[in-house]
């Protein structure tokens, strides 16, 4: 038996209800496929509405008593849980390669960016502050507590199994939140072993559940009908986020929403252009571009447009596409078919308003979900990717000539969740910095993400923030209390 399938043997795949694995109250079961090959790699439980309401019942029946737990020793357990987690990376990054397709170097790098998650929140549990002060006026004291807001529902999307789910695990459990987590239908495997760690970290039942599903609303729908659930946090596109801030209305649920991007990365002319290439191939190509911070439009300075594309297209042609699983694969599969025919579409619409194709531009014969790593030069302004994410592995180059024209190009979308720039001028990283209208800037680096730093967007973005100081807020309430 190979590792994958000896692997694939072993891991949970019924639904997580309060810390016990059960099968779906209808007995179904939904397939999780191969994106390297369209096969079936396992099959799942699949989460019904009396399923979600049976775990909202587990949560909710141990919320007090999750709160009441000292944050020193919610902070052990999330911290026993990154050991765990760190200990078995390999199964993890098997395992993620295996149902997302990213490559395995990848999904390494990710266990690792996933678990800081939990270590990180292991340290802010015990940081939940409060205030103390006199009245102004003479006539009392003011005192300040924050208190957690209650069972919160995590939905999470396929293109970062795990991080994107410890992004909010972590946080929530620290604030003494119960949580109840919707994987994404493609990738819900990452997610069930995870659900294995935190029980042998010591997480008490009841106070994690997760709830895979093949309809996501009938899972989300009844829960945020549901008086117990006070919070619904939301990773994924703007289109599911809006109305699920449309369906939060009906309770004033609180919300956090990490959506959709389109960012910018513009190369000044006073750059270090070896380190914009550098750059451009981890904001570009980091995760196959299937990231929400994907650098989506290129903006390079006319005067140095030509060496930094030359540059860039033999950097990307010397990528190897390949299964994620197989040595020396830089670029994996894209998730699905449907994605496999919007990257298409995305660059045959440019290609036929005039883009000029460096490398790639086609998707591969056989069997699997993949596109050719492609450079796009000369892009139009009227080209469909220049408003849309592209979410695969495609550089779409447009030349300019002024600061002023590279800023407002840059803001020109709907989207503000990250921008990138390269310059060598201090006072032009200011300037630009401040200008660009996104929740996050890149300055002279391709990377930004880190569990210490808040991340978030502005605009169709969404809004709140996960990881740094700011992260845990997002699970707790401010509580006044009037002193005589
Ligand atoms: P998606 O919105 O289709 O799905 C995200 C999650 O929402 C999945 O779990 C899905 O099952 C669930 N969902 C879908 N319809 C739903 C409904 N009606 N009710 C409740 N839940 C529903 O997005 P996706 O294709 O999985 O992910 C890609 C998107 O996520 C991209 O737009 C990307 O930019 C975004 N993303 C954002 C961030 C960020 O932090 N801002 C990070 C990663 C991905």
């Amino acid at each position: 038996m190979s590792h994958a399938e000896q692997l694939l043997n072993s891991i949970p795949t019924d639904i997580w209800i309060g810390g016990k694995q059960t099968a779906a109250s209808t007995g179904e079961r939904f397939a999780v496929l191969n994106p390297a090959s369209g096969e079936q790699l396992a099959t799942v439980a699949d989460a019904t509405s009396s399923d979600a309401l049976a775990a909202l019942d587990a949560a909710s029946a141990v919320q007090a008593s999750w709160a009441a737990t000292p944050a020193r020793e919610r902070g052990e357990i999330l911290r026993r849980a990154f050991e765990l987690l760190s200990a078995r990376s390999e199964e993890f990054a098997l395992l993620m390669t295996l149902e997302m397709g990213k490559s395995i170097r990848e999904s390494r790098g990710e266990v690792v960016y996933g678990a800081e998650f939990l270590r990180w929140f292991s340290e802010e549990a015990v940081r939940i502050g409060g205030r103390f002060t006199a009245a102004p006026a003479g006539n009392g004291r003011i005192l300040v507590t924050k208190v957690p807001v209650g069972p919160v529902l995590a939905v999470t999307p396929w293109n970062f199994p795990l991080a994107m789910g410890t992004r909010k695990i972590g946080p929530a459990l620290a604030a003494g939140c119960t949580v109840l987590v919707k994987p994404a239908e493609d990738t819900p495997l990452t997610m069930l072993l995870l659900g294995q760690v935190f029980i042998d970290a010591g997480l008490p039942s009841g106070v994690l559940s997760i709830l895979p599903t093949s309809d996501a609303a009938q899972v989300s729908g009844p829960l945020m009908q549901d008086d117990r659930l006070r919070k619904i946090t939301f990773t994924g596109s703007t289109r599911v986020g809006k109305m699920l801030v449309r369906s939060a209305a009906d309770r004033l649920l609180r919300t956090s929403m990490e959506l959709g991007g389109n960012a910018p990365f513009i190369v000044f002319d006073d750059a270090d252009v070896d380190a914009a290439v550098d750059g451009a191939m981890l904001a570009k190509m980091r995760n196959g571009g299937e990231a929400c911070t994907a650098a989506n439009r290129l903006y390079v300075h006319n005067r140095v447009r030509e060496e930094f594309t030359s540059k860039l297209t033999s950097r990307i042609e010397a990528l190897s596409v390949g299964p994620g699983d197989t040595d020396g694969t830089d670029i994996g599969p894209l998730i699905n078919a449907k994605q496999l025919a919007t990257v298409s579409a995305l660059v045959d619409d440019a290609v036929s308003k005039g883009a000029r194709v460096r490398t790639g531009g086609h998707s591969l014969e056989g069997k699997g979900f993949f596109y050719t790593p492609t450079v796009l030069d000369e892009v139009p302004q009227n080209a469909d990717l220049v408003r849309d994410e592209i979410f695969g592995p495609v550089a779409a180059i447009i030349g300019f000539d002024t600061e002023d024209e590279a800023i407002s190009a840059a803001n020109d979308t709907v989207y503000g969740l990250v921008s990138y720039f390269y310059t060598r001028d201090l006072d032009r990283a200011m300037r630009v910095s401040a200008a660009l209208d996104s929740g996050m800037v890149g300055v002279n680096r391709g990377a930004i993400s880190d569990a210490a730093a808040p991340f978030g967007g502005v605009k169709e973005s969404g809004f709140g923030r996960e990881g740094g100081s700011e992260g845990i807020d997002e699970y707790l309430e401010t509580k006044y209390v009037a002193l005589q």
